[in-house]
């Protein structure tokens, strides 16, 4: 059966600091953009650290006429900036949003502010925009790092999502039991809503393990130890990347997740070859196959 026209698939940006950065990412997004994917994401630093470039790289991706689905995130921020936010994002048509809590800087002063979890986000959103916005929540398959423990956070997701959310994206994740495990216990709780897989292609061995160890991601020790055995040699860690990613990608499809969000890292190559090699849309009308 082919059901990638069911499926979701979509890539993540972050904000550029610099206009070299911008210019940059219009590239990538050209090239990205001929894959047709049903939305690109913009992210927003926690606080408000990048409210402005989050707005002027949602506004470039909605002139180019495409779909565009900001993230907002909730801690530190005022029901006011809130509000004043999301009713730009509707004057500009924008119908899809991503509601998080976001992190404080660590050493930033004051309280989390009005919203403590993002559940209160999705509320607020709901409350103050009906049925507006198709509303995106986080999932963590190997749990949140700050929660108090597995059960707790299942019980928070289920929350949110019970609050309004309409889907979820995860977390990225080299260990697909963990996603299935997740979906599967979810649903035990009553929760059905897509929960599609996180995607972050592999091109830097110390990045990557930075982010996982701050995340508390497993890397699966098979794939630490041949990254690690590359050393400096970036060209096989990009393929051996490629071949897991894409793999893992395939296998998490046939197992019937419900799309894929890409993290680009603003970068065109890795997203762009692994969707190519999986087949997705719009190269799937080619192949009926996938
Ligand atoms: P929540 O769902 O609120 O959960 C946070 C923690 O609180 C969890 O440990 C949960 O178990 C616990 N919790 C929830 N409710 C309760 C409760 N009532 N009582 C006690 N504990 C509770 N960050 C950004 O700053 N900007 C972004 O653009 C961004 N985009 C992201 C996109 C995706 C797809 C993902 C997966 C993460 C993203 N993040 C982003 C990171 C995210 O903001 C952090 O992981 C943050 O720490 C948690 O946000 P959340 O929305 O998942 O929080």
């Amino acid at each position: 059966m082919n059901t990638s026209a069911r499926r979701t698939f979509s890539v993540e940006f972050f904000p550029p600091k610099t206009d070299e950065g911008a210019a940059k990412l219009r590239v990538v997004r050209a090239e990205l953009a001929a894959l047709d994917p049903a939305f690109f994401s913009v992210t927003f630093g926690a606080g408000g650290s990048t409210r402005e470039g989050t707005l002027a790289t949602v506004m470039e991706i909605r002139a180019e006429g495409r779909v565009v689905a900001p993230h907002l995130s909730c801690v530190g921020q005022t029901t006011a900036s809130l509000r004043e936010l999301l009713r730009t994002y509707r004057e500009m048509g924008i119908r899809r949003v991503v509601a998080l809590r976001g992190d404080l800087p660590s050493g930033a002063g004051g309280g989390a502010g009005e919203f403590r979890y993002a559940n209160e986000l999705v509320e607020f959103i709901r409350r103050e925009t009906g049925d507006w916005f198709h509303i995106e929540v986080a999932a963590y398959p190997e749990f949140h790092p700050q929660a108090r423990s597995a059960k707790d956070d299942l019980a928070a997701f289920v929350r949110k999502v019970n609050a309004g959310a309409n889907s979820a994206i995860t977390q990225f994740f080299y260990n697909a039991d963990a996603y299935h495990r997740f979906v599967a216990d979810v649903a035990a709780l009553g929760c059905t809503v897509p929960i599609v897989p996180g995607i972050m292609p592999i091109s830097n061995y110390s990045q990557l393990s930075g982010f996982c160890e701050k995340s508390r991601i497993d890397m699966p020790r098979w794939i630490e130890e041949r990254l690690k055995g590359y050393g400096d040699d970036r060209e096989s860690i990009r393929a051996f990347g490629l071949d897991v990613v894409t793999d893992l990608c395939a296998g998490l499809l046939a197992r019937g997740a419900p799309g894929l969000h890409f993290y680009s890292m603003n970068q065109a190559t890795l997203t762009r070859t692994i969707w190519q090699r999986l087949g997705l849309p719009p190269a799937a009308a080619a192949n009926p196959a996938v």
